[in-house]
């Protein structure tokens, strides 16, 4: 199958071409035909197998005809996330270059002046994340009415960020009668129940899970014991021993962990950027340019920040944390191994996460063996391990500055071991800072209903793990003391 014979105009095969592109992908050999044939799609497919094109190459060609008028854009785009905004927005410059369409994006962390001001002389494509998209409607300045064509891409996402009530509003107010494209990568329930509610009679097509890529990737589990400070010198080791490292992203689980970690390795030295929610968009810009360009080859992320993201070729992926969604690793490590390359990924695993690994090796039904010594091979005992992880720092740290004050230079080694001292007072101001900023926060005033979308708002974007209640497993011992009344 040629993209030729897809019903793609010339000025969209030209672009195509250019591009680089011979074969289309199979979700693209399935779903742009029936794009074209204006019928509602049901596409499951992942983020690698060429979903993006499969919507943006027909979506170019059926706008030639027909022109924007002020503040009605003609087709819209719902992303999760604003990077994957963003790179559809590439998409559209990258295949559109033969036509003169008006794309917009509508995110957050932007400001909103330059985005009215494109949206009133009329876009033929709007790209937006729910919430902006809904505080443009807000304001009374973009009308959906005349939406002809509706994407709602990686919908389990936008269903794990709680986005799926802003998706049912923005859907009731985009005309009854619009094309619907909806891209998920899994069909949960809920899921199947969204599909059926903004879907007509939907065509499906679906792409196994780049299950092949997975046998290009080497996958290991590290075993270190539990502290912070501990699994940051593992996964240095790591990076320094690994083969071939030519790029890697290190995910954690909760964005507050990354910024722990990058700056730990940037402490010592390694080249890295962070990518993380608290960032704003230019920042975030930033730093995947650097590691894309390779300016900084070692990328610090969490799965909110990272999910969907084309970076091609990367060489390594490190999992500071097991995530605690299988699903989740199925991502982390499909970022390498991509197109039949090579790719190694390496999981750093506490004797807490028996349970998590278990369930990604049900997931993935591959059992993923241990490099080096297996969790056994630890000392046990978590007291234990604490203690002599308390005295380990003081030791270290006493070492590196009666070293440093000796012969006065900087070791490397005299380094590494004090680190973990310097590294824990840091890690306490973080959790300082993170807790004034919290505190800081204003509260806005409006409507009842302002207030609770407000609510769901500040909960976006947030990849801080499961909320503790209470005092969570950590009750302070004095407080489980049987007490005498009387
Ligand atoms: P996506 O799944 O949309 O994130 O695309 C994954 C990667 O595949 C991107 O780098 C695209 O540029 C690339 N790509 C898309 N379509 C094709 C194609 N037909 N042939 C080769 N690469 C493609």
């Amino acid at each position: 199958m040629s993209f030729a014979e897809l019903g793609l105009s010339e000025k969209v095969l030209t672009a195509v071409t250019a591009a680089g592109y011979s074969t289309p992908t199979p979700i693209q050999a399935q779903a742009i035909p029936h794009v074209l044939a204006r019928k509602d799609v049901l596409g499951i497919a992942q983020t690698g197998t060429g979903k993006t094109a499969a919507f943006t190459l027909p979506m170019l060609t059926i706008l030639e005809t027909g022109r924007a008028r002020a503040r009605m854009p003609r087709t819209l785009i719902l992303e999760p996330t604003r990077e994957l905004a963003a790179q559809v927005e590439e998409n559209f410059t990258r295949y559109g270059v033969n036509q003169k369409l008006s794309v917009a994006l509508l995110i957050g962390g932007v400001s909103f002046g330059d985005q009215d001001a494109k949206i009133t002389r009329g876009v033929d494509v709007l790209i937006a994340t729910p919430g902006r998209l809904l505080d443009h409607v807000e304001r009374g300045k973009l009308l959906l009415t005349g939406v002809e064509l509706l994407v709602i891409d990686e919908a389990d996402r936008m269903l794990d960020m709680g986005f799926i009530p802003d998706i049912e509003r923005i859907c009731k107010l985009v005309p009854f009668t619009r094309q619907t494209l909806f891209f998920t990568a899994t069909m949960p329930p809920e899921i199947t129940r969204i599909s059926e509610q903004f879907l007509h009679n939907p065509v499906r097509v679906e792409v196994s899970r780049p299950a092949t890529a997975a046998a290009t990737i080497t996958q290991r589990l590290i075993a270190s014991n539990p502290q912070d400070f501990e699994k940051r010198e593992t996964l240095r080791k790591l990076i320094k021993g690994a083969t071939d490292l030519q790029n890697a992203i290190v995910f954690c689980n909760r964005k507050r962990d990354v910024a722990t970690l990058h700056k730990s390795l940037l402490r010592h030295g390694f080249p890295a950027v962070a990518l993380h929610g608290d960032m704003d968009q230019y920042a975030r810009m930033a730093a995947l340019e650097s590691f894309r360009t390779g300016e900084n080859p070692i990328l610090v992320a969490s799965d909110v920040a990272a999910r969907g993201l084309d970076i091609p070729a990367v060489s390594h992926v490190f999992n500071f944390d097991v995530p605690t969604h299988a699903e989740d690793y199925v991502h982390r490590i499909g970022r390498t191994g991509r197109a039949g390359r090579e790719g190694a990924s390496f999981t750093i695993v506490t004797r807490h996460d028996d349970k998590l690994v278990a369930a990604i090796e049900k997931l993935t039904g591959q059992t993923i063996a241990f490099e080096g010594p297996g969790l056994d091979a630890l000392p046990p005992g978590e007291a234990r391990e604490e203690r002599r992880g308390k005295r380990d720092d003081k030791r270290s740290s006493a070492r590196g500055r009666g070293r440093g004050e000796r012969d006065g230079k900087r070791r490397d080694h005299g380094e590494a071991e004090a680190a973990p001292a310097v590294e824990a007072v840091e890690e306490r101001r973080e959790a300082r800072r993170q807790r004034s900023r919290h505190e800081a926060e204003p509260i806005r005033p409006g409507t009842p209903e302002r207030k609770e979308r407000g609510e769901r708002r500040r909960n976006r974007d947030e990849d801080d793990g499961p909320q503790v209640k209470g005092l969570g497993d950590h009750v302070p011992a004095f407080l489980l003391r049987p007490v005498r009344i009387g």
